[in-house]
C-alpha cells in the first residue's frame, strides 16, 4: 500500500507549517521524516493520517484519492511520543481497545479478540504481561504496547511520531532494531518521524529531510549522508567543519589548499565555503603532499571508539575537528600543542551567490606531489 503526497500545503492562521510538499512512500517501505523541531514533521504525518485537512494538494493511498476521507476510513495505525496508554486498563485491555469499541456488526468475538491480543503481545515480546497495568512496565515496554495497540486493528499503514523520543539511549537503540525486524516481518508501509539523524539513517529505507515546512531532500541513508543536496542537509546529518574560500573557473581555494570542482562560471571569482566532515580530515605527522596543511592540536577528546581532535589551521587560523580511530590515534602518538598535517577529503563547496552546492576533489596526482623544496 503506497502513499503519495502531492503539493500539500497547510497553514495555521498566517503561519504555513507545510509548504507545497510532495513525496512518495512505496508499499512496504519504512520511510523516515527527519528534521529539526518545528520543521512540519508532525503536521505532515497528521495530514497523511487524516487528522488534519490540507489547504491545497492531494493525498493518495494506493493510487486512490484519500484527501477528503475520514481518518477512520484510512486504515492507519498511530503511535505518538507520549501516547499515554489507558492507565486504568490492563495491557490486554489497552491492546484490545480498538477492537472492542467497534460497532457490534464489525466487532470480532471475545474469543477472536483474545487470540488476536495474545498474538500481538507475542509479536512485541510482552507475552505474560497481559494482566499488568501500564505503571508496572518500563518506558520501552509501554511503547511496545502502544505499537501492539496500533497494530490490533490491522492497519495498512503505520504512522509513528517520535515513538522512542522519550526513552533513554540504550532502550532507543534496542527498540530501533526491534522495529526494523518487526517491519521485515509484517511488511507494512511505515512512516516514522524523528529529529534524530542517527535513528533515521539506521532505520529507514529512505529518508525525507524536512526544514521549515519543506522537503530539502529525499533519498537513501547513503544518499542523504554522502550526497547531500544543500548545506542544510549536510549540516543536519552530521558534524561539519566550515572553511572560508574562493572559487574561480573550477579551482577552489581554501586557505593554502586547492581543490577542483565542476564549475561552469569561468570568468568571475566568487566567495565559497568548504564543508568537510571530521572523519574526512586525514591526519599525519609529516606533510603528505603539496595540499597538506599544518595545524596545531588544541584539544583531544576520547569518544569511546573514536578520538576527536580539535585543531587550528596555521594558514587561516580556522579551527576544525578531526575524528580518528583509536588505532590511528595511537599511531599518530600526538599530544596537545603538537603540529600535525591535515588533508581534507570529500570536500563540498557552497557558493552562496549562485546558491550551488558542489563536490570538490583534490587535484590530480601530479599536483599532489610534495614540492621538492617543501
Ligand atoms: P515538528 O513535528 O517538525 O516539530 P510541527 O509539525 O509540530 O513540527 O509544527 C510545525 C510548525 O507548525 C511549528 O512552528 C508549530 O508551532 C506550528 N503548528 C503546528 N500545529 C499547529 C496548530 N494546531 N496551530 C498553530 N500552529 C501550529
Ligand atoms: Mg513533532
Amino acid at each position: 500500500m503506497s502513499i503519495k503526497v502531492v503539493n500539500i500545503t497547510k497553514s495555521y492562521g498566517s503561519f504555513t507549517a507545510v509548504k507545497d510538499v510532495s513525496l512518495e512512500i512505496p508499499e512496504g517501505k519504512l520511510v523516515a521524516l527527519l528534521g529539526p523541531s518545528g520543521s512540519g514533521k508532525t503536521t505532515l504525518l497528521r495530514l497523511i493520517a487524516g487528522l488534519e485537512s490540507p489547504d491545497r494538494g492531494q493525498i493518495y493511498f494506493n493510487g486512490e484519492d484519500n484527501t477528503h476521507r475520514h481518518v477512520r476510513e484510512r486504515r492507519v495505525g498511530f503511535v505518538f511520543q507520549h501516547y499515554a496508554l489507558f492507565r486504568h486498563m490492563t495491557i490486554f485491555d489497552n491492546v484490545a481497545f480498538g477492537l472492542t469499541v467497534r460497532p457490534r456488526k464489525f466487532r470480532p468475538s471475545k474469543e477472536e479478540i483474545r487470540e488476536r491480543v495474545h498474538e500481538l503481545l507475542r509479536l512485541v515480546q510482552l507475552e505474560g504481561l497481559a494482566h499488568r497495568y501500564p505503571s508496572q512496565l518500563s518506558g520501552g515496554q509501554r511503547q511496545r504496547v502502544a505499537l501492539a495497540r496500533a497494530l490490533a486493528v490491522e492497519p495498512k499503514y503505520l504512522l509513528l511520531d517520535e515513538p522512542f523520543g522519550a526513552l533513554d539511549a540504550k532502550v532507543r537503540q534496542d527498540l530501533r532494531r526491534w522495529l526494523r525486524r518487526l517491519h521485515e516481518k509484517l511488511k507494512l508501509t511505515i512512516v516514522f518521524v524523528t529529529h534524530d539523524q542517527e535513528e533515521a539513517l539506521e532505520l529507514a529505507d529512505s529518508v525525507v529531510v524536512m526544514n521549515e515546512g519543506r522537503v530539502e531532500q529525499t533519498g537513501s541513508s547513503q544518499e542523504v549522508y554522502h550526497q547531500p543536496a544543500n548545506p542544510f542537509v549536510y549540516g543536519f546529518l552530521g558534524r561539519v567543519n566550515l572553511f572560508q574560500g574562493r572559487i574561480r573557473g573550477g579551482k577552489v581555494t581554501l586557505g593554502n589548499a586547492e581543490f577542483t570542482a565542476e564549475w561552469s562560471n569561468q570568468s568571475e571569482e566568487l566567495p565559497a565555503v568548504g564543508y568537510v566532515r571530521p572523519h574526512d580530515v586525514e591526519l599525519s605527522r609529516t606533510p603528505q603532499h603539496a595540499q597538506s596543511l599544518a595545524a596545531e592540536v588544541r584539544h583531544i577528546y576520547a569518544l569511546g571508539s573514536l578520538m576527536r581532535l580539535e585543531l587550528k589551521r596555521l594558514d587561516t587560523q580556522e579551527t576544525l575537528e578531526a575524528e580518528v580511530t583509536l588505532q590511528q590515534f595511537a599511531e599518530l602518538n600526538v599530544q596537545t600543542g603538537d603540529t600535525l598535517y591535515i588533508t581534507l577529503r570529500n570536500v563540498y563547496v557552497y557558493v552562496e551567490p549562485e546558491n550551488r552546492f558542489v563536490q570538490a576533489a583534490l587535484p590530480a596526482a601530479s599536483a599532489l606531489a610534495l614540492r621538492a623544496n617543501g
